[in-house]
């Protein structure tokens, strides 16, 4: 059994026989054993019964903590696309400028080309002029593609960081995930044992009581739905019982139910 799920369910399965024990003087057997058989049949059921609510109960909520952690996976991934993707959009923006720089380039030996067939000075003059704006252009092209590179660099840097943290996060999301997977099958599993378990209590249980046991859950809706009546008060909702109840509680050998909250109430001597 997984271990944490182990400690819980021992948790719990403890929870209930101090539970148990607190409604029966004693310890849980010799409380149980100084009761009438059929009640003390339906406690025992009641214990089996509230050990599967919860195991049901815990069930539900793996498909709530699995989608949290596929949330969380999600916004890794995207978070890390992001970088990706903006390292990317650099090199796109690097190759323009380098072809900005090519083409102003091309232009410098265009014109040299026809610097060489002119014969009327200005015409000469006026190419030099252009040459050497072209080339201050090209100066300027080449600082720009400099700090770029400086800016992939910095970029690459910070993505191989991420990337790093990126697998981290990831194995150990993946291990989180196959946690909740397994304690979710181990889960499954106590259910089933739980049902048998409970399936085997409930057949000791007479139909009256099991009646007025399913009754008292559906009205009470929260455990614990069998508890003593003490100083007059029932021992779920403390308020007041009526003398009637009191009596048959006291009386014994069939189940009386709380006037107020629905659960069924036994005499505490
Ligand atoms: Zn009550």
């Amino acid at each position: 059994m997984d271990w944490q799920l182990g400690l819980r369910f021992k948790t719990q399965a403890a929870q209930w026989r101090y539970m148990t024990a607190n409604t029966n003087p004693g310890s849980e057997m010799q409380g149980v054993a100084g009761l009438d058989a059929d009640l003390a049949n339906t406690l025992k059921l009641q214990e089996a019964d509230v050990l599967r609510q919860q195991l049901e109960t815990q069930l539900k909520h793996t498909p709530v903590e699995l989608a949290g952690l596929d949330r969380r996976v999600a916004e890794e991934k995207a978070a890390i696309e992001e970088k990706r993707k903006a390292l990317q959009h650099l090199e796109v923006q690097r190759k323009e400028i380098d072809s900005q720089l090519k083409a102003a380039e091309a232009q410098v030996r265009k014109f040299r080309t026809q610097q060489v067939e002119i014969r009327k000075n200005d015409e000469y003059q006026a190419l030099t002029k252009q040459i050497e704006t072209a080339e201050t252009e090209i100066g300027a092209i080449e600082t720009q593609e400099l700090e770029q590179m400086m800016k992939i660099d910095e970029a690459s840097a910070v993505l191989r960081l991420a990337e790093t943290e990126h697998k981290r996060r990831m194995a150990e999301l993946d291990g989180e995930i196959a946690h909740v997977r397994q304690r979710e099958a181990q889960c499954k599993a106590n259910l089933a044992a739980q049902t048998g378990a409970v399936e085997t209590a409930a057949a000791t249980v007479p139909p009256v009581w099991r009646r007025a046991y399913d009754t008292a859950k559906s009205r009470a809706k929260r455990a614990p739905f069998i508890v003593p009546v003490s100083d007059h008060r029932c021992g779920g909702c403390h308020l007041r019982v009526s003398n009637e109840v009191l009596e048959v509680a006291r009386h014994g050998g069939k189940p009386v139910c709380c006037d107020s909250c629905g659960r069924i109430v036994y005499w505490q001597p």
